[in-house]
């Protein structure tokens, strides 16, 4: 077994990257997340003569992401022989679902358990589905936890961080697929799909894992396979400056913005980022995001925080800052978690921020906090993996270099 470590980037410019837990790919690597050319290359090593490896690639994605195959003996048109040697090297596996949580109101969280260290410490990410009267939108992690420290946010403390690969992002959408009988071939009476929208807003700071959430979701946007909108999905962060347009060029999806605070003193201490990233950075790079326009506007998420960053002092500058910017804010009742140091601010106090920016010009609705009895809000999602200290880590990977 070989530790596995990130994929490096693939452009020239520098990618800002973080320190990240070292982790053991399975013996089978799955299938899912790979781009048609590296099928193509997988199919070679199976001995696919050249002139029919497109063709049986297109055949694998087909089956992958249209059908939903979870096995290759689910690919009735591929020859048995080849359905063996595949079988033999390879998975469709997606992440295995531990636990599956229903809310009352009809939220769903899955704790999905992935490759780990190598030495008997499983990683694990949340992702939660949030069914609405029009749409179906599936909460989509990119990382095991979180290298940031928002001190609003549960998913912060968690200690243990590594990047999930781009089959694992896909794999989430895969699993909610599996999960909800929402593949092609189901029997529904209007046949709507029920997951139609993505938002990168589980756990994790998607930009500090750059190369595998474009992968995945240019892989979730392709036209013969899953095939959603990049208008259908959104990718939030917490300001990491440098990758924000990046993302835009290589994705063309939605972008929003954690920006709960109005002034650099209070966002370093809500959102410390902000000090490498200060406000006026982040807003040039709104100013500057690839197909940003009134009708593909930036969201800009506002946590609101009893008597810290919800007076309407906050609100009016919230609206000068934006000038200028195609924006829609988002304001965020805080959810708390066992041990938060926060309030959610006053109910008429959220009323009364949001009417002020609504006056001003911008969209301002409320999210309404869903899946809470299960803790699937906002910021909840933490997973039972905990952080490692230094020691800890540094001994583990050397257990998995030599195993
Ligand atoms: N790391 C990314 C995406 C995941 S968080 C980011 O920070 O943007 C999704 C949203 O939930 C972010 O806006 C985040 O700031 C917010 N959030 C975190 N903790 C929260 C909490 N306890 N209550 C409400 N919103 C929270
Ligand atoms: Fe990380 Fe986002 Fe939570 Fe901040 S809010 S700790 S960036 S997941």
């Amino acid at each position: 077994m070989n530790p596995t470590t990130p994929a490096l980037a693939r452009t020239d410019a520098p990618l800002e990257k973080t320190a990240l837990e070292v982790y053991v790919a399975p013996d089978r690597p799955s299938l899912i997340g790979l781009s048609r050319a590296e099928l193509m290359a997988c199919l070679g090593e199976l001995g696919v003569p050249e002139k029919q490896r497109k063709m049986r690639a297109q055949q694998l994605w087909h089956w992958m992401y249209v059908r939903g195959a979870q096995t290759f003996a689910d690919m009735t048109n591929v020859s048995k022989d080849m359905r063996t040697q595949l079988e033999a090297r390879f998975t469709v596996d997606r992440p295995e679902v531990v636990a599956e949580q229903i809310s009352n109101d009809g939220t769903r969280k899955w704790l999905l358990r992935l490759p780990g260290d190598g030495v008997g410490r499983a990683h694990e990410v949340e992702c939660v589905y949030i069914p609405e009267t029009d749409r179906g939108t599936l909460c989509v992690s990119s990382q095991v936890g979180c290298t940031l420290n928002c001190s609003f946010c549960h998913t912060g403390t968690q200690r243990l961080v590594r990047n999930l690969t781009a089959g694992e992002i896909v794999g989430q959408v895969m699993v909610a697929r599996d999960r909800l009988n929402d593949w092609v071939d189901r029997e529904t009476p209007n046949g709507n799909r029920l997951v139609t929208n993505v938002v990168m807003m589980g756990m994790g700071e998607p930009l500090y894992n750059f190369d595998a959430v474009r992968d995945a979701l240019n892989i979730v946007m392709d036209n013969e396979g899953i095939a959603l909108s990049r208008r259908r999905i959104t990718l939030s962060t917490s300001g990491v400056v440098p990758n924000i347009g990046r993302m835009g060029e290589e994705t063309g999806v939605m972008l929003a913005i954690s920006l709960h605070a109005v002034r650099d003193e209070l966002r370093n201490e809500l959102v410390p980022l902000n000090k490498k990233y200060p406000l006026a950075q982040l807003l040039d790079a709104c100013r500057n995001y690839p197909g940003a326009s009134n009708s593909r506007r930036i969201t800009f998420e506002y946590v609101m925080l009893k008597g810290v960053n919800d007076s309407l002092d906050d609100a009016k500058l919230l609206v000068k800052l934006l000038k200028g910017i195609p924006a829609k804010i988002n304001l965020i009742p805080f959810n708390p978690w066992p041990g938060s140091k926060y309030e959610c601010s006053d109910w008429e106090q959220i009323e009364k921020f949001s009417e002020y920016v609504f006056n001003a010009g911008y969209s301002s609705p409320v999210r309404t906090p869903r899946g809470r009895d299960i803790l699937a809000a906002c910021g909840q999602l933490k997973s039972e993996t905990e952080k490692l200290s230094v020691r800890e880590r540094d001994a583990l990977r050397a257990m998995a270099m030599t195993d």
